[in-house]
Protein backbone atom coordinates (compact mmCIF):
# COMPACT_ATOMS: atom_id res chain seq x y z
CA UNK A 1 0.00 0.00 0.00
CA UNK A 2 2.59 2.88 -1.44
CA UNK A 3 1.21 6.16 -1.04
CA UNK A 4 2.44 7.80 -4.28
CA UNK A 5 3.28 4.90 -6.62
CA UNK A 6 6.10 4.99 -8.91
CA UNK A 7 6.29 4.74 -12.88
CA UNK A 8 8.78 2.28 -14.18
CA UNK A 9 11.96 0.93 -14.17
CA UNK A 10 14.46 0.37 -16.99
CA UNK A 11 17.82 -2.37 -17.60
CA UNK A 12 19.35 -3.39 -20.86
CA UNK A 13 22.46 -5.37 -21.02
CA UNK A 14 24.66 -5.90 -24.24
CA UNK A 15 27.25 -8.59 -24.52
CA UNK A 16 27.17 -10.61 -22.26
CA UNK A 17 26.22 -14.36 -21.75
CA UNK A 18 24.65 -13.79 -19.12
CA UNK A 19 21.89 -10.81 -20.60
CA UNK A 20 18.83 -12.13 -19.48
CA UNK A 21 19.84 -13.69 -15.68
CA UNK A 22 22.05 -10.15 -15.45
CA UNK A 23 18.48 -8.05 -16.52
CA UNK A 24 16.39 -10.12 -14.34
CA UNK A 25 19.34 -9.10 -11.47
CA UNK A 26 18.63 -5.65 -12.64
CA UNK A 27 14.72 -5.65 -12.24
CA UNK A 28 14.58 -7.37 -9.34
CA UNK A 29 16.91 -4.06 -8.04
CA UNK A 30 14.33 -1.43 -9.63
CA UNK A 31 11.25 -3.43 -8.57
CA UNK A 32 10.32 -0.41 -6.11
CA UNK A 33 9.86 1.32 -9.56
CA UNK A 34 6.78 -0.80 -10.51
CA UNK A 35 5.02 -3.87 -9.19
CA UNK A 36 2.28 -4.53 -11.25
CA UNK A 37 3.94 -6.09 -14.18
CA UNK A 38 7.51 -7.22 -15.80
CA UNK A 39 9.71 -8.35 -18.72
CA UNK A 40 12.46 -9.34 -20.33
CA UNK A 41 13.36 -9.65 -24.13
CA UNK A 42 16.35 -10.89 -25.49
CA UNK A 43 18.20 -11.47 -28.49
CA UNK A 44 20.03 -14.64 -29.38
CA UNK A 45 21.33 -13.73 -32.85
CA UNK A 46 18.57 -15.02 -34.46
CA UNK A 47 15.32 -14.61 -32.45
CA UNK A 48 13.57 -12.22 -30.08
CA UNK A 49 12.73 -14.00 -26.95
CA UNK A 50 10.74 -12.44 -24.65
CA UNK A 51 8.76 -13.12 -21.40
CA UNK A 52 5.91 -11.00 -19.73
CA UNK A 53 3.84 -11.23 -17.04
CA UNK A 54 1.37 -9.90 -14.00
CA UNK A 55 3.01 -8.99 -11.00
CA UNK A 56 6.30 -8.62 -9.20
CA UNK A 57 9.82 -10.09 -11.08
CA UNK A 58 10.31 -12.67 -8.74
CA UNK A 59 6.54 -14.27 -8.94
CA UNK A 60 7.15 -13.16 -13.29
CA UNK A 61 10.71 -15.16 -13.67
CA UNK A 62 11.88 -18.31 -12.49
CA UNK A 63 14.97 -20.07 -13.72
CA UNK A 64 13.39 -21.94 -16.80
CA UNK A 65 12.15 -18.86 -17.83
CA UNK A 66 15.24 -17.11 -17.67
CA UNK A 67 17.17 -19.82 -19.18
CA UNK A 68 15.14 -20.11 -22.19
CA UNK A 69 15.41 -15.87 -22.94
CA UNK A 70 18.79 -16.68 -25.05
CA UNK A 71 21.07 -14.04 -25.83
CA UNK A 72 24.15 -11.75 -25.52
CA UNK A 73 21.69 -8.81 -25.24
CA UNK A 74 18.48 -8.17 -23.46
CA UNK A 75 16.24 -5.36 -21.95
CA UNK A 76 14.15 -5.22 -19.30
CA UNK A 77 10.94 -3.56 -17.27
CA UNK A 78 8.71 -2.96 -14.40
CA UNK A 79 5.94 -0.97 -14.68
CA UNK A 80 3.27 1.01 -12.34
CA UNK A 81 0.80 1.72 -15.00
CA UNK A 82 0.84 6.01 -15.09
CA UNK A 83 -0.92 5.83 -18.45
CA UNK A 84 -3.54 2.99 -19.73
CA UNK A 85 -4.65 0.57 -18.02
CA UNK A 86 -2.37 -2.35 -15.68
CA UNK A 87 -3.82 -4.83 -18.15
CA UNK A 88 -1.13 -7.76 -19.25
CA UNK A 89 -0.99 -6.04 -22.67
CA UNK A 90 0.22 -2.46 -21.49
CA UNK A 91 3.26 -4.51 -19.67
CA UNK A 92 6.69 -3.82 -21.16
CA UNK A 93 9.15 -3.99 -22.91
CA UNK A 94 6.76 -3.72 -26.54
CA UNK A 95 8.19 -5.24 -29.77
CA UNK A 96 7.82 -4.73 -33.27
CA UNK A 97 8.11 -7.65 -35.66
CA UNK A 98 9.36 -5.68 -38.74
CA UNK A 99 11.62 -7.36 -40.91
CA UNK A 100 13.05 -4.28 -41.64
CA UNK A 101 13.54 -3.16 -38.33
CA UNK A 102 12.49 -5.31 -35.49
CA UNK A 103 12.47 -3.41 -32.57
CA UNK A 104 12.13 -3.66 -28.44
CA UNK A 105 11.46 -0.88 -26.52
CA UNK A 106 10.90 0.25 -23.22
CA UNK A 107 9.79 3.59 -21.33
CA UNK A 108 9.93 5.27 -17.95
CA UNK A 109 7.73 8.58 -17.49
CA UNK A 110 4.84 9.91 -19.45
CA UNK A 111 4.34 12.14 -22.91
CA UNK A 112 2.50 14.94 -22.60
CA UNK A 113 0.75 14.80 -26.30
CA UNK A 114 -0.25 11.83 -26.44
CA UNK A 115 -3.82 12.35 -27.14
CA UNK A 116 -2.72 14.19 -30.49
CA UNK A 117 -0.13 11.98 -31.71
CA UNK A 118 -2.50 9.03 -31.35
CA UNK A 119 -5.18 10.69 -33.19
CA UNK A 120 -2.77 11.76 -35.84
CA UNK A 121 -1.22 8.15 -36.04
CA UNK A 122 -4.70 6.28 -36.24
CA UNK A 123 -5.79 9.66 -38.85
CA UNK A 124 -2.97 8.03 -40.80
CA UNK A 125 -3.78 4.14 -40.37
CA UNK A 126 -2.17 3.00 -37.12
CA UNK A 127 -3.70 0.24 -35.40
CA UNK A 128 -2.35 0.24 -31.73
CA UNK A 129 -2.40 -2.99 -29.67
CA UNK A 130 -1.94 -1.05 -26.18
CA UNK A 131 -3.54 1.72 -24.31
CA UNK A 132 0.20 2.94 -23.47
CA UNK A 133 1.99 5.95 -24.93
CA UNK A 134 5.16 3.96 -25.44
CA UNK A 135 3.72 2.20 -28.02
CA UNK A 136 3.18 6.21 -29.95
CA UNK A 137 7.41 5.67 -29.64
CA UNK A 138 6.99 2.88 -31.82
CA UNK A 139 4.76 3.61 -34.34
CA UNK A 140 6.64 7.21 -34.75
CA UNK A 141 9.74 5.27 -35.37
CA UNK A 142 8.57 2.73 -38.00
CA UNK A 143 6.82 5.26 -39.59
CA UNK A 144 9.72 7.64 -40.59
CA UNK A 145 10.79 7.80 -43.99
CA UNK A 146 14.69 8.69 -42.68
CA UNK A 147 16.93 5.63 -43.71
CA UNK A 148 19.22 4.34 -40.46
CA UNK A 149 17.59 3.31 -37.57
CA UNK A 150 19.32 6.62 -36.07
CA UNK A 151 17.36 8.81 -38.22
CA UNK A 152 14.15 7.17 -37.33
CA UNK A 153 14.83 7.17 -33.81
CA UNK A 154 15.72 10.88 -33.79
CA UNK A 155 12.75 11.93 -36.14
CA UNK A 156 10.35 10.36 -33.54
CA UNK A 157 12.08 11.70 -30.29
CA UNK A 158 11.63 15.23 -31.92
CA UNK A 159 7.77 14.74 -32.18
CA UNK A 160 7.19 13.55 -28.19
CA UNK A 161 7.14 15.58 -25.54
CA UNK A 162 6.96 15.32 -21.62
CA UNK A 163 9.22 13.18 -19.82
CA UNK A 164 10.73 9.70 -21.14
CA UNK A 165 14.00 7.96 -20.43
CA UNK A 166 14.02 5.19 -23.38
CA UNK A 167 15.37 1.54 -23.30
CA UNK A 168 15.90 0.51 -26.89
CA UNK A 169 17.23 -2.83 -28.46
CA UNK A 170 17.90 -3.50 -32.22
CA UNK A 171 19.36 -6.62 -33.84
CA UNK A 172 22.53 -5.66 -32.93
CA UNK A 173 22.23 -2.30 -30.41
CA UNK A 174 21.34 -1.83 -26.96
CA UNK A 175 20.43 2.35 -26.65
CA UNK A 176 19.57 4.68 -23.50
CA UNK A 177 17.95 7.64 -24.65
CA UNK A 178 16.58 10.65 -22.11
CA UNK A 179 14.45 13.41 -22.70
CA UNK A 180 15.84 17.01 -23.18
CA UNK A 181 14.60 18.51 -19.70
CA UNK A 182 16.29 15.17 -17.89
CA UNK A 183 12.88 14.71 -16.17
CA UNK A 184 13.89 10.64 -15.11
CA UNK A 185 17.24 9.30 -14.21
CA UNK A 186 19.07 6.58 -16.70
CA UNK A 187 22.66 5.32 -16.12
CA UNK A 188 25.25 3.55 -18.12
CA UNK A 189 27.53 0.73 -16.32
CA UNK A 190 30.48 -1.26 -17.47
CA UNK A 191 31.68 -4.65 -16.43
CA UNK A 192 34.60 -5.82 -18.30
CA UNK A 193 33.60 -6.46 -21.94
CA UNK A 194 30.02 -5.83 -21.03
CA UNK A 195 27.88 -2.72 -20.91
CA UNK A 196 24.65 -1.48 -19.44
CA UNK A 197 22.19 0.69 -19.16
CA UNK A 198 19.56 1.13 -15.35
CA UNK A 199 17.39 3.73 -14.71
CA UNK A 200 19.38 3.64 -11.21
CA UNK A 201 22.75 2.56 -10.06
CA UNK A 202 21.25 0.08 -7.69
CA UNK A 203 20.64 -2.14 -10.47
CA UNK A 204 24.42 -1.81 -11.75
CA UNK A 205 25.60 -2.61 -7.76
CA UNK A 206 23.97 -5.80 -7.81
CA UNK A 207 25.68 -7.31 -10.89
CA UNK A 208 28.96 -5.71 -10.16
CA UNK A 209 28.75 -3.57 -12.48
CA UNK A 210 30.82 -0.05 -12.44
CA UNK A 211 28.79 3.07 -13.24
CA UNK A 212 30.08 5.36 -16.07
CA UNK A 213 27.90 8.37 -16.05
CA UNK A 214 24.36 8.98 -16.58
CA UNK A 215 23.04 9.60 -20.13
CA UNK A 216 22.41 12.77 -20.37
CA UNK A 217 19.07 14.61 -21.09
CA UNK A 218 18.92 14.96 -24.74
CA UNK A 219 21.44 12.40 -25.26
CA UNK A 220 20.96 9.02 -27.07
CA UNK A 221 24.09 5.83 -25.84
CA UNK A 222 24.43 3.75 -28.83
CA UNK A 223 26.12 0.85 -27.44
CA UNK A 224 26.91 -1.94 -30.00
CA UNK A 225 30.19 -4.16 -31.58
CA UNK A 226 32.04 -0.69 -31.36
CA UNK A 227 31.81 0.15 -27.81
CA UNK A 228 29.57 3.06 -26.69
CA UNK A 229 28.64 6.03 -28.68
CA UNK A 230 26.73 9.33 -27.77
CA UNK A 231 24.31 11.37 -29.94
CA UNK A 232 22.68 14.53 -29.10
CA UNK A 233 19.38 14.44 -30.74
CA UNK A 234 18.14 18.47 -28.86
CA UNK A 235 20.14 21.42 -28.77
CA UNK A 236 21.64 21.33 -24.90
CA UNK A 237 18.81 23.20 -22.77
CA UNK A 238 19.24 25.80 -20.37
CA UNK A 239 17.14 24.47 -17.92
CA UNK A 240 16.36 20.81 -16.65
CA UNK A 241 14.03 19.30 -15.11
CA UNK A 242 15.47 16.49 -12.95
CA UNK A 243 12.52 15.27 -10.86
CA UNK A 244 13.03 16.57 -7.12
CA UNK A 245 11.24 14.04 -5.84
CA UNK A 246 13.12 10.73 -7.06
CA UNK A 247 15.53 12.37 -4.03
CA UNK A 248 13.12 13.00 -1.23
CA UNK A 249 10.82 9.40 -1.82
CA UNK A 250 11.37 7.29 -4.84
CA UNK A 251 14.64 6.23 -6.16
CA UNK A 252 16.74 3.89 -3.45
CA UNK A 253 18.36 5.83 -0.81
CA UNK A 254 21.95 3.56 -2.49
CA UNK A 255 21.39 4.78 -5.70
CA UNK A 256 23.40 7.71 -7.28
CA UNK A 257 20.87 9.66 -9.60
CA UNK A 258 21.51 13.22 -11.31
CA UNK A 259 25.18 12.42 -9.69
CA UNK A 260 24.39 12.31 -6.04
CA UNK A 261 23.94 9.48 -3.69
CA UNK A 262 20.01 9.67 -2.69
CA UNK A 263 20.66 8.86 1.11
CA UNK A 264 22.98 11.96 0.96
CA UNK A 265 20.75 14.04 -0.06
CA UNK A 266 18.33 12.96 2.00
CA UNK A 267 20.83 12.78 5.13
CA UNK A 268 21.07 16.99 4.12
CA UNK A 269 17.00 17.39 3.66
CA UNK A 270 16.92 16.33 7.13
CA UNK A 271 19.72 18.63 8.31
CA UNK A 272 17.97 21.53 6.65
CA UNK A 273 14.76 20.60 7.99
CA UNK A 274 15.92 20.37 11.93
CA UNK A 275 17.32 24.00 10.85
CA UNK A 276 13.40 25.28 9.84
CA UNK A 277 11.49 23.43 11.95
CA UNK A 278 13.31 22.43 15.38
CA UNK A 279 11.63 20.96 18.11
CA UNK A 280 11.92 20.07 21.96
CA UNK A 281 12.13 16.47 21.57
CA UNK A 282 14.02 13.52 23.11
CA UNK A 283 14.40 11.14 20.22
CA UNK A 284 14.01 11.58 16.68
CA UNK A 285 12.02 8.45 14.58
CA UNK A 286 12.32 7.73 11.11
CA UNK A 287 9.41 6.20 8.84
CA UNK A 288 10.99 3.31 7.18
CA UNK A 289 12.28 3.51 4.28
CA UNK A 290 12.40 7.04 2.59
CA UNK A 291 11.94 8.87 5.94
CA UNK A 292 14.75 7.23 7.83
CA UNK A 293 17.73 9.09 5.93
CA UNK A 294 16.13 12.39 6.70
CA UNK A 295 15.81 11.47 10.15
CA UNK A 296 19.69 10.91 10.62
CA UNK A 297 19.77 14.07 9.22
CA UNK A 298 17.53 15.87 11.72
CA UNK A 299 19.05 13.88 14.65
CA UNK A 300 22.41 14.90 13.91
CA UNK A 301 21.43 18.54 13.55
CA UNK A 302 19.25 18.46 16.34
CA UNK A 303 21.63 16.92 18.26
CA UNK A 304 19.22 14.45 19.76
CA UNK A 305 19.19 10.71 19.37
CA UNK A 306 17.89 8.69 16.13
CA UNK A 307 15.62 6.01 17.47
CA UNK A 308 14.73 2.80 15.45
CA UNK A 309 10.31 3.52 16.42
CA UNK A 310 8.77 1.76 13.55
CA UNK A 311 9.41 -1.40 11.98
CA UNK A 312 8.54 -1.90 8.50
CA UNK A 313 6.74 -5.22 7.23
CA UNK A 314 8.89 -5.89 3.60
CA UNK A 315 6.88 -9.01 2.81
CA UNK A 316 3.20 -8.33 1.91
CA UNK A 317 1.85 -9.51 -1.12
CA UNK A 318 0.17 -7.83 -3.60
CA UNK A 319 -2.80 -10.24 -3.03
CA UNK A 320 -2.96 -10.11 0.56
CA UNK A 321 -6.98 -9.79 1.61
CA UNK A 322 -7.53 -7.15 4.53
CA UNK A 323 -10.49 -7.84 6.53
CA UNK A 324 -13.30 -5.27 5.23
CA UNK A 325 -13.66 -3.63 9.03
CA UNK A 326 -11.22 -1.00 9.27
CA UNK A 327 -9.40 -1.54 6.28
CA UNK A 328 -7.44 1.25 6.23
CA UNK A 329 -6.39 0.58 9.78
CA UNK A 330 -5.39 -2.64 9.64
CA UNK A 331 -3.15 -1.89 5.97
CA UNK A 332 -1.05 0.46 8.50
CA UNK A 333 -0.58 -1.90 10.88
CA UNK A 334 0.32 -4.36 8.61
CA UNK A 335 3.24 -2.77 7.13
CA UNK A 336 4.42 -0.67 9.69
CA UNK A 337 4.81 -1.88 13.69
CA UNK A 338 6.18 0.95 16.28
CA UNK A 339 8.46 0.14 19.02
CA UNK A 340 6.20 0.70 22.23
CA UNK A 341 9.73 0.69 24.34
CA UNK A 342 11.37 3.31 22.49
CA UNK A 343 8.51 6.00 22.38
CA UNK A 344 6.94 5.21 26.28
CA UNK A 345 6.79 8.15 28.04
CA UNK A 346 9.30 10.34 24.80
CA UNK A 347 8.89 13.40 23.31
CA UNK A 348 9.27 12.30 19.58
CA UNK A 349 10.35 14.02 15.80
CA UNK A 350 8.74 11.47 14.04
CA UNK A 351 10.22 12.41 10.54
CA UNK A 352 8.78 11.60 7.02
CA UNK A 353 9.04 12.16 3.13
CA UNK A 354 5.54 13.60 2.67
CA UNK A 355 1.91 13.88 3.44
CA UNK A 356 -0.50 12.66 0.72
CA UNK A 357 -4.03 12.69 1.50
CA UNK A 358 -3.07 12.43 5.53
CA UNK A 359 -5.12 9.07 6.14
CA UNK A 360 -2.39 6.98 7.04
CA UNK A 361 -0.40 10.26 8.98
CA UNK A 362 -3.12 10.15 11.24
CA UNK A 363 -3.69 6.57 12.06
CA UNK A 364 0.28 6.38 12.63
CA UNK A 365 0.49 9.37 15.01
CA UNK A 366 -2.87 7.99 16.91
CA UNK A 367 -0.58 4.62 17.15
CA UNK A 368 2.24 6.49 18.67
CA UNK A 369 0.06 7.56 21.25
CA UNK A 370 -1.31 4.67 21.77
CA UNK A 371 2.24 2.98 22.57
CA UNK A 372 2.65 6.01 25.08
CA UNK A 373 4.26 8.75 23.38
CA UNK A 374 3.77 12.07 25.09
CA UNK A 375 4.29 14.04 22.66
CA UNK A 376 4.47 13.63 18.56
CA UNK A 377 6.24 16.46 16.45
CA UNK A 378 5.91 15.84 12.63
CA UNK A 379 8.86 16.97 10.53
CA UNK A 380 8.10 16.60 6.50
CA UNK A 381 11.26 16.40 4.18
CA UNK A 382 9.71 18.82 1.35
CA UNK A 383 7.27 20.75 0.82
CA UNK A 384 2.76 20.45 1.00
CA UNK A 385 1.97 18.51 -2.02
CA UNK A 386 -0.92 20.62 -3.80
CA UNK A 387 -0.14 19.48 -7.74
CA UNK A 388 -0.34 16.45 -9.68
CA UNK A 389 2.59 15.36 -11.85
CA UNK A 390 2.15 14.68 -15.72
CA UNK A 391 5.82 13.28 -15.86
CA UNK A 392 5.15 9.77 -14.93
CA UNK A 393 3.92 9.49 -11.15
CA UNK A 394 0.62 8.73 -9.93
CA UNK A 395 -0.58 11.32 -7.57
CA UNK A 396 -4.16 11.36 -6.68
CA UNK A 397 -6.29 14.00 -8.00
CA UNK A 398 -5.10 17.28 -6.41
CA UNK A 399 -8.67 17.89 -4.56
CA UNK A 400 -7.41 15.09 -2.31
CA UNK A 401 -4.35 16.85 -1.32
CA UNK A 402 -4.86 17.45 2.06
CA UNK A 403 -2.66 20.60 1.72
CA UNK A 404 -5.02 22.01 -0.79
CA UNK A 405 -8.13 21.64 1.78
CA UNK A 406 -6.32 22.77 5.06
CA UNK A 407 -3.54 25.23 5.98
CA UNK A 408 -0.91 23.43 7.91
CA UNK A 409 -2.30 24.78 10.96
CA UNK A 410 -5.38 22.79 10.15
CA UNK A 411 -3.45 19.77 9.19
CA UNK A 412 -1.24 19.71 12.14
CA UNK A 413 -5.24 19.62 14.05
CA UNK A 414 -6.05 16.85 12.00
CA UNK A 415 -3.16 14.56 12.33
CA UNK A 416 -3.35 15.29 15.89
CA UNK A 417 0.42 16.19 16.07
CA UNK A 418 2.00 18.76 18.72
CA UNK A 419 3.54 20.17 16.10
CA UNK A 420 4.32 20.07 12.22
CA UNK A 421 6.67 21.42 10.18
CA UNK A 422 6.80 21.22 6.36
CA UNK A 423 10.49 21.88 4.17
CA UNK A 424 10.43 25.05 2.54
CA UNK A 425 10.82 24.72 -1.63
CA UNK A 426 13.81 26.85 -1.13
CA UNK A 427 15.27 25.26 1.30
CA UNK A 428 14.78 21.45 -0.18
CA UNK A 429 15.89 23.07 -3.04
CA UNK A 430 19.30 23.62 -2.05
CA UNK A 431 20.04 20.79 -0.94
CA UNK A 432 20.57 19.49 -4.16
CA UNK A 433 23.86 19.67 -6.29
CA UNK A 434 22.63 21.08 -9.38
CA UNK A 435 21.15 25.15 -9.14
CA UNK A 436 17.80 25.08 -8.14
CA UNK A 437 16.64 25.60 -12.38
CA UNK A 438 17.39 22.01 -13.11
CA UNK A 439 14.79 20.51 -11.16
CA UNK A 440 11.33 20.06 -11.40
CA UNK A 441 8.96 21.19 -8.78
CA UNK A 442 5.65 21.25 -9.94
CA UNK A 443 3.61 19.12 -7.43
CA UNK A 444 5.03 21.54 -4.92
CA UNK A 445 5.01 24.74 -6.76
CA UNK A 446 2.24 24.38 -9.80
CA UNK A 447 5.06 25.81 -12.20
CA UNK A 448 5.49 22.81 -14.57
CA UNK A 449 8.46 22.72 -16.84
CA UNK A 450 6.73 21.52 -20.01
CA UNK A 451 3.26 22.77 -20.74
CA UNK A 452 0.70 20.64 -19.89
CA UNK A 453 -2.26 19.94 -22.10
CA UNK A 454 -4.12 16.70 -21.32
CA UNK A 455 -4.30 15.46 -17.78
CA UNK A 456 -6.15 12.59 -18.32
CA UNK A 457 -3.83 9.08 -17.37
CA UNK A 458 -6.61 7.08 -19.23
CA UNK A 459 -6.69 9.32 -22.46
CA UNK A 460 -5.46 6.13 -24.62
CA UNK A 461 -8.23 3.82 -22.59
CA UNK A 462 -11.23 3.41 -24.94
CA UNK A 463 -12.11 -0.15 -23.83
CA UNK A 464 -11.29 -0.95 -20.27
CA UNK A 465 -10.14 -4.68 -20.67
S1 LIG B 1 5.76 17.11 -10.69
FE1 LIG B 1 6.83 16.35 -8.84
S2 LIG B 1 6.86 14.12 -9.04
FE2 LIG B 1 6.37 14.97 -11.08
S3 LIG B 1 8.33 15.16 -12.15
FE3 LIG B 1 7.95 17.11 -11.16
S4 LIG B 1 8.95 16.94 -9.13
FE4 LIG B 1 8.76 14.88 -9.96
Amino acid sequence: MRRIKEYCGLFGAYNTSDASLLTFLGLYSLQHRGEESCGIISFDGTTFNAHLGMGLVSEVFDAEQIAKLKGHQAIGHVRYSTTGSSALRNAQPLFVDSNKLPLALAHNGNLINSKELRESLEGKGAIFQTTSDSELILHLIMRSKEKSTEGKIIEALKKIKGAFSLVLMTKDEVMGIRDPMGFRPLCIGKKDESLFVASESCALDLIGAQRIREVEPGEIVIINKNGLRSVKYTEPKKKYAFCAFEHVYFSRPDSMVFGETVHLVREKLGRQLAFEHPAKADIVIGVPDSGTSAALGFARESGLPFEVGIIRNHYIGRTFIQPQQEKREFGVKLKFNILKEVVKGKRIVVVDDSIVRGTTSRIRVRSFRDMGAKEVHLRISCPPHRFGCFYGIDFPDPKKLIANEKTTKEIEAYLGVDSLGYLSLEGMLKCFKHPASSYCNACWSGDYPVKIKCADKFVLERVKK
